[in-house]
C-alpha cells in the first residue's frame, strides 16, 4: 500500500512519530507521500523526509487555505524550492471555497501557477477541492494536451464529477477515511467506477477511518479504507492494496 497523502510531519505526531512509521511498515505501508501546506510547514515535512530516505517523500505548494490577500507574492518559496531540487509531486494546491470565499481570486491565480510550474518541472500535482469542484475542473481545462497529472485527494464527488475526472487522463481519485463514514455518499458513486482509478490515502491526523472515526489518523489505518473498499468491490483486500499500489506509483513515479 501507499499512503499518497499524509501530514505525519505536523505537530500531533511530536511524541510517537517513529512509531507512526514504524506501524506504516508493519501494516505494509511502502511509501508515504507528504503534501505541503505553507511555508511554516517546509521544515518540518523536510525533516521527516530525511529522517525516512526513499519512504517518505515530500512534495511542494501552497495549500489553498493558506492563500490569502498576498496571492502570487505568497509563491516565491515554492518556485524557489522547485528550482533547488526535485520533489515527488506539487502540492497540495487547488481550490477551497468551503470556510472562506474572499480570496477566491487569488486561489485560482495561484492554483494556476502552481499547476504550470508542474507543467515545467514534469510533476504530478496533489489537488485539494472543496466544494469547487466545477471550478477546479474548468482550471484544469485550459491545460488539456499538457500532461497534468495526479490526484485529486479526498474524492467526494459526484459520479458525474469521477467521470468528468477521468475522462481528462491521468489522474486518480484519492480515497481515505471519510469513505467509512456512515453518511458518505462516495461508495455509491464509486460502486460504478473501476478500482484502477483509485488510490489509497489517509490525509493523517485528519479524517481517521471506522474504527478510529474523531481520533488522530495516520498511515497505517490506509489499511481499514483497503478493507472497506474490498467489501464495496466484492474482492480480496490484497487486489485492492495490488492495484491502489501500482496506481500510485504509477502517479508518482515510484518503485
Ligand atoms: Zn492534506
Amino acid at each position: 500500500m501507499i499512503d499518497t497523502h499524509s501530514h505525519i510531519y505536523l505537530e500531533e505526531f511530536d511524541a510517537d512519530r517513529a512509531d507512526v512509521v514504524r506501524r506504516a511498515r508493519e501494516a505494509g505501508i511502502e511509501h508515504i507521500v507528504l503534501p505541503n501546506v505553507d511555508a511554516g510547514s517546509v521544515p518540518r515535512m523536510l525533516a521527516l523526509e530525511a529522517e525516512y530516505p526513499g519512504y517518505c517523500h515530500a512534495a511542494i505548494g501552497l495549500h489553498p487555505t493558506s492563500v490569502n490577500q498576498a496571492g502570487m507574492e505568497e509563491l516565491g518559496w515554492v518556485h524557489a524550492a522547485l528550482e533547488r531540487r526535485k520533489w515527488i509531486a506539487v502540492g497540495e494546491i487547488g481550490l477551497d471555497f468551503y470556510w472562506d470565499q474572499s480570496f477566491r481570486r487569488e486561489q485560482e491565480q495561484v492554483f494556476r501557477q502552481q499547476i504550470e510550474w508542474a507543467i515545467e518541472y514534469d510533476l504530478p500535482v496533489i489537488i485539494h477541492t472543496r466544494s469547487s469542484m466545477r471550478e477546479t475542473l474548468s482550471v484544469l481545462s485550459d491545460y488539456r494536451g499538457e500532461h497534468v497529472r495526479g490526484v485529486f485527494h479526498c474524492f467526494s464527488g459526484t459520479l458525474e464529477d469521477a467521470e468528468s475526472i477521468i475522462g481528462y487522463g491521468g489522474f486518480k481519485l484519492g480515497i481515505g477515511g471519510a469513505i467509512t463514514f456512515k453518511n458518505s455518499k462516495t461508495p455509491c458513486v464509486l460502486r460504478q467506477i473501476a478500482l484502477e482509478h483509485l488510490v489509497l490515502e489517509t490525509d493523517a491526523p485528519y479524517l481517521a477511518p471506522v474504527p478510529f472515526r474523531g481520533k488522530r489518523n495516520e498511515s497505517a489505518y490506509a489499511y481499514y479504507t483497503a478493507l472497506f473498499l474490498s467489501e464495496l468491490y466484492g474482492c480480496a483486500v490484497s487486489e485492492v492494496q495490488t492495484i491502489t499500489t501500482r496506481s500510485a506509483k504509477e502517479i508518482f513515479a515510484l518503485d
